[in-house]
């Protein structure tokens, strides 16, 4: 009996090439039938091949002697007082991620995790004290986006989904294209290009090459200081690729027409909150097409750095706004579950282990 695949690593085009090799030996399968899986897998989103229903008897057997379908088991939930979910979701080696969905006003966004922890070990980040435990397969990128998505009431719209959980996307970088591929395929989720947001703390060789690829999605760079001096006490990153190298990367990254570069920007008290950081921004961002997410710190007793007064936060948004910067002044969601940005992290006591069978993942927690 040969190893099953999971099917949700597999992007169309790959399982056409495959029907049509399978079709040259084995069975008369023919590669339109990839676009009707996708079409069960991602619009109607069943969980067995038997209920594809018009895929005709034989074309499902094969189906079923060469994949299985995968789907993550929620863990544990946490509903913030601003309607902010925060899940936990159990992965088939037993480590846990985390995936928030918020809601706004008239639409919603999921953030997704790209890796198990992180390694880039930003100083204000909780995930970055995980370290790196390895990275998430295609299918765990997809299955966090459908065991969130189900749980969205129908008349509420799903409108963007960012990849700024836990993890550095552009670590996992062939597995993130692949999930973003599936994620905007017409015959599978259908998802708008310009709806998606992949941010990077500044990988500058995986920018340039984010930039060719033929999907466009948005591209976040999470920037956090002004100078190299702070932004490598608080980003390792950036004693490889320093403010300069990152600026002339940004300058070249080919921008399709009312697109703009996304940079966040932590809100620190007395290290990068001063007007004269602000100033520092509009100088350091001149000529580039941009945009400014102000994110003020969720203090953590567990961390040494400190939120910023209301106050302060917006005398900040207000000089850049003065001097036309678009800067939104985002107050994260989901403060009260540790949602929040830079606050995703699953305690190694709630790791758990999975016993794996088949089609289905019985989820065994081990009380540690
Ligand atoms: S901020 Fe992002 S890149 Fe930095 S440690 Fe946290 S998850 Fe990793």
């Amino acid at each position: 009996m040969p190893k099953l695949d999971n099917i949700k690593n597999w992007t169309r085009q790959n399982l056409r090439e495959w029907m049509v090799e399978k079709a040259k030996t084995q069975s008369k399968v023919q590669a339109y039938r990839a676009d009707q899986v996708f079409y069960w897998l991602y619009q109607q989103r069943v969980g067995s091949f038997s209920e594809m229903l018009n895929l005709g008897k034989e074309t499902r057997k094969m189906l079923e002697e060469n994949f299985w379908i995968s789907s993550l088991k929620k863990a544990e939930e946490q509903h913030s007082r601003d309607g902010s979910i925060k899940y936990r979701l159990l992965l088939e080696d037993g480590k846990s991620i985390e995936a928030v969905f918020m809601p706004h006003t008239n639409h919603n966004t999921i953030c997704v995790s790209s890796q198990v922890g992180c390694g880039m070990g930003c100083d204000f980040c909780m995930t970055g004290t995980m370290g790196l435990i390895r990275n998430l397969t295609t299918a765990e990128i997809i299955d966090q986006v459908l065991a969130v998505y189900h749980d969205i009431p129908a008349e509420q719209k799903l409108r963007n989904l960012v990849f700024m959980g836990m993890g550095e996307p552009f670590h996992n970088y062939q597995n993130l294209m692949q999930a973003l591929e599936i994620l905007t395929d017409e015959h599978g989720f259908n998802f708008s290009q310009r709806r998606i947001t992949v941010s990077t703390s500044g990988l500058l060789p995986k920018i340039r090459r984010f930039g060719n690829e033929k999907i466009k999605a948005n591209l976040a760079i999470s920037l956090n200081g002004v100078t190299d001096e702070v932004r490598s006490k608080l980003m390792p990153v950036n004693t490889a690729y320093n403010l300069e190298k990152l600026m002339k990367v940004c300058s070249e990254f080919p921008l399709e027409s009312r697109r703009r570069i996304t940079f966040e920007y932590i809100l620190i008290r007395d290290l990068t909150d001063s007007i004269e950081d602000a100033k520092g921004l509009i100088r350091l961002l001149h000529g580039l097409k941009f945009k400014i997410n102000l994110i003020p710190y969720n203090s953590d007793p567990a961390n040494k750095y400190q939120a910023p007064t209301e106050k302060q936060s917006r005398k900040f948004q207000k000089y850049l706004l003065d001097h036309n910067v678009v800067a939104p002044l985002r107050i994260s969601k989901g403060q009260d579950i540790q949602g929040a940005c830079g606050q995703l992290v699953v305690a190694e006591n709630q790791q758990t282990e999975l016993i794996f069978d088949k089609n289905k993942l019985l989820a065994t927690e081990m009380a540690t």
